[in-house]
């Protein structure tokens, strides 16, 4: 394996695509360009907190605790052959036209090739760019490690995900006004190393076309779909609808893994809906712990509720239909396009109670199963049931003793003891019901239970979680990042001595800022 320092990086995105042609880097529109060329900043005193030594290997980086590795990987140092940039991208956000929004905080390093496959490495949190309008391009401790960890985490749940190789500090202080409440703090700034295929947004084919820019928004289609897309051909409008089908396609499985394992994104702007169908840009992001389709863990949608866990298959496919527009001049074939959007929604549907009752250990399907399915979605809601902890548990359901259960449900309630006293009698119909619908499917226990494993994890990064790393990173010890790095590697694994982590959500983190709502700060 190279060292970090001989690996020569591959610029495709710059050497294929327009570029901005104003090198100084200051805040402004870019016409005519898919990226501006930018510089790294330097950090003060930069050091390396946390990384991925599977990543690390995957793409053949023999040192990667070496202070070259560091340098790189936090912005101080340039790999060999890497021409960094920023992209220029816009977006729908709230469901609002923005703009011109772009990489104000994310440095592209370039391509490094691995085993014949090429992986783009962003930094985030290295700088301002041409696209930082009045921010600083910087991002603080506490966001870059939840961004770290759970891209990890979700990776490791099998979820489609951009990766985290690195996460360094800087050594340097950002200013930041958390709640924004007028009270700005100094927090210690940080750089997380994201790695995917490409970084490609939603938002980088709607600003070439909102500008009428159709000439790069071709070119960007056609570099996208010979680097990522090879199989659907030869540029064609046939070939560009094949790409908004796949799109479409991945968008849609995406969301059912989101789903699958209580994942919030927070701010599903179209500005961060990844093209390859990747989880992406993880800001104000939470887990589902009381089941609830109504939650969402970002404070700025606290009214709304527009990026709600029940409402992340609508927008979806609602940031599908402003791709669709975007790409619309290049396709010019209204029906076409809207028939792929129809084949998402039932596609979409069908994927997701398909998965829901997989969730259950049930693979024949019923009429009545999406009925059924929401009942227990309001009966999950109604008893404050976590929802880790229920599926979970679930795999050890009896269906010739379903009344036995109910200890087991009840463990996974946050209700008090009478208030759950109450809803025992709804809860037993339910796990009769669900007694009778297993004994129809006819499995066996055993292989039912090894398969619901497979899609119920045993370990998810709760909201908490990541806030105890954080403080105890704040304080100084990095013990417990680590522990959870190593927990989050093996989600649907039993590992005994991490039991501690298999739990209700304690009392104190119900209300604690960062644990329960987040905002866009970072
Ligand atoms: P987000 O809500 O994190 O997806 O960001 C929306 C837009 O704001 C993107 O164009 C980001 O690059 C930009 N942005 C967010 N935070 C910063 C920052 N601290 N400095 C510069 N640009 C930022
Ligand atoms: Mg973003």
């Amino acid at each position: 394996m190279p060292k970090i320092e001989d690996i020569v990086f591959r610029n495709s995105f710059v050497e294929e695509l327009a570029g901005d042609e104003e090198l100084k880097n200051y805040p402004r529109q870019v016409y005519n360009a898919c990226y501006s060329r930018v510089d790294t900043r330097i950090s003060s005193h930069p050091s390396l907190l946390i990384y991925s030594k599977d990543l690390a290997k995957e793409l053949a980086i023999a040192n990667p605790e070496s202070k070259t590795f560091l340098d790189i990987f936090s912005g101080n140092a340039k790999a060999k052959n890497s021409f960094p940039y920023a992209m220029c991208y816009g977006g729908h956000q709230f469901g609002h036209w923005a703009g011109q929004l772009g990489d104000g905080r994310a440095i592209n390093l370039g391509e490094l090739i691995s085993n014949n496959k090429a992986y783009s490495l962003q930094l985030k949190g290295a700088g301002s760019t041409p696209y930082s309008r009045s921010a600083d391009g910087l991002a603080v401790l506490r966001s870059s490690l939840r961004e770290f960890l759970c891209s990890e985490a979700m990776h490791y749940l099998g979820v489609p995900t951009t990766r985290a190789l690195s996460l360094a500090i800087t050594g340097d202080q950002v200013l930041r006004d958390m709640l924004y409440d007028g009270n700005p703090a100094h927090e210690a700034g940080a750089v997380v190393c994201r790695v995917a295929p490409s970084f490609i947004r939603f938002g980088n084919f709607e600003i070439l076309s909102a500008r009428k820019d159709y000439s790069n928004l071709k070119s960007l289609c056609d570099y996208t779909i010979k680097h990522f897309f090879p199989e659907l051909g030869e540029a064609s409008k046939k070939t560009y609808l094949a790409f908004f089908e796949e799109v479409a396609k991945r968008t849609a499985d995406m969301i059912v893994h989101w789903q699958r394992v209580g994942f919030v994104h927070g701010v599903m702007n179209t500005d961060n809906m990844s093209i390859l169908g990747l989880s992406i840009d993880y800001g104000p992001y939470g887990w589902l712990e009381d089941f609830d389709l109504e939650w969402t863990p970002n404070t700025t949608d606290r009214e709304h509720k527009r990026y709600r866990f029940g409402n992340q298959g609508e927008i979806a496919l609602w940031n599908l239909i402003q791709l669709a527009n975007a790409l619309y001049p290049l396709i010019e074939d209204v029906a076409a396009l809207e028939a792929i959007l129809d084949r998402y929604r039932s596609n979409y549907v069908q994927d997701y109670y398909k998965m829901q009752l997989a969730k259950l250990g049930i693979y024949n399907l019923k009429a009545s199963d999406q009925a059924w399915i929401e009942a227990l979605f309001s009966l999950m809601k109604k008893a404050e049931l976590d929802m880790t902890i229920f599926y979970r548990n679930l795999a050890n359901f009896d269906e010739n003793t379903p009344k036995e259960h109910l200890v087991e449900v009840q463990k996974a309630s946050y209700l008090n003891a009478p208030d759950l006293k109450a809803l025992e009698g709804e809860i037993l119909e339910w796990l009769e019901s669900y007694a009778t619908r297993l004994k129809e499917e006819n499995t066996k226990k055993e292989e039912r239970r090894k398969k619901m494993h497979l899609l119920n994890p045993k370990y998810v990064l709760r909201n908490y979680m990541a806030q105890m790393a954080i403080d105890e990173v704040e304080k100084g010890s990095k013990d417990l990042l680590l522990e959870l790095y190593q927990l989050l590697q093996h989600p649907y694994d039993e590992q005994e001595e991490m039991e501690k982590w298999f739990a209700l959500r304690p009392e104190w983190a119900k209300t604690k800022i960062g644990c329960s709502q987040l905002s866009c700060s970072s």
